[in-house]
């Protein structure tokens, strides 16, 4: 027998004489340090919940400084308009309504003092680089123990975690689809793309939360080209809003790159124009 193996017998011996085992000690410990973890999020869950935006970051940036769609429209020179895809009908009675429920805000989505942000995650749910990296280096490090507690996380999916110190109050974490190169792109990317968006405004309306950010999920590391996503985002946010515009006070587009931002004034013309 070699002496890690006849000292784990002793030990296991000593512990049997008390009414434990080895396996009995190792597992309450683990069990132990798991519950310790699990109620440090939560407590600071729950803290930073009850606090207010500014009290957990001091230059945060509330609704009422970002224009609606339509105020910007009125007040900025627009590039062109950039057509809808095949397909993608929208009711346009619903136009003016519509138009006054979204906004696109040019900046760091993690300073956004709304009901919630979306990720642009991985399925571990752990941070990464990106906006990723980002939200999680300004939430600190119980968005982490919360996510692993929730991963994985697949492709297409969303889950919601608290905001801690972000003035966001949740953070809702999305798995965009990954490609090696823009020219992959396929039928099934777009679909994925489109659950991404789907499934976290679901989440949205039934957590009742009212404002959401949406960074360009997949666009960066995960290569999705720029404009076919804008698409994607613009048209999935039109159609849920046709079905559930009461209970959204507003969607907001999250743009951090100049490409974005020419992009997303000529898609969202389109897609939500101002008036009928
Ligand atoms: P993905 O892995 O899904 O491609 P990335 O984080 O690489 O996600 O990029 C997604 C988009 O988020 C890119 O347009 C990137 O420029 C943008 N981005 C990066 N940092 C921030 C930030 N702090 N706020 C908003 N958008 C950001």
């Amino acid at each position: 027998m070699s002496y890690l193996k006849l000292s784990q017998k002793f030990s296991e011996l000593i512990n049997v004489s008390n009414g434990l085992k080895l396996s009995d000690i190792k597992f309450r410990s683990f069990r132990s340090n798991s519950i310790r973890t699990i109620m440090a999020w939560e407590t600071e869950k729950e803290k930073y919940l009850n606090m207010k935006a500014e009290e957990k970051q001091k230059n945060c940036i509330s609704l009422e400084k970002i224009p609606t769609w339509k105020r910007l429209c009125e007040s900025e020179k627009l590039p062109k308009p950039i057509m809808k895809m095949e397909n993608c009908p929208i009711d346009n009675k619903l136009n003016g309504i519509l138009s006054e429920k979204i906004s696109i805000f040019e900046g760091d989505i993690t300073k956004l003092a709304i009901d919630a942000i979306v990720n642009a995650a991985n399925s571990r749910l752990q941070g990464g680089g990106g906006v990723d990296g980002a939200i999680h280096r300004a939430a600190g490090s119980c968005l982490r123990l919360e996510g692993a507690t929730l991963a994985p996380c697949n492709t297409g999916d969303s889950k919601i975690t608290g905001g801690y110190q972000l003035p966001a109050k949740y953070v809702i974490q999305t798995v965009g689809p990954q490609l090696a190169r823009p020219e992959e792109l396929n039928k099934n990317h777009f679909q994925l793309l489109e659950n991404c968006y789907r499934n976290s405004l679901e989440l949205l309306v039934a957590k009742k939360l009212k404002t959401i950010a949406f960074p360009c999920i997949s666009t960066g590391i995960y290569s999705f080209p720029n404009l076919p996503a804008a698409h994607t985002a613009a048209y999935q946010a039109r159609k849920f809003l046709e079905k559930e515009h009461p209970n959204v006070d507003r969607i907001i587009f999250c743009l951090f790159l100049q490409t974005d931002k020419d992009i997303y004034k000529g898609v969202l013309q389109s897609y939500f124009p101002v008036s009928g």
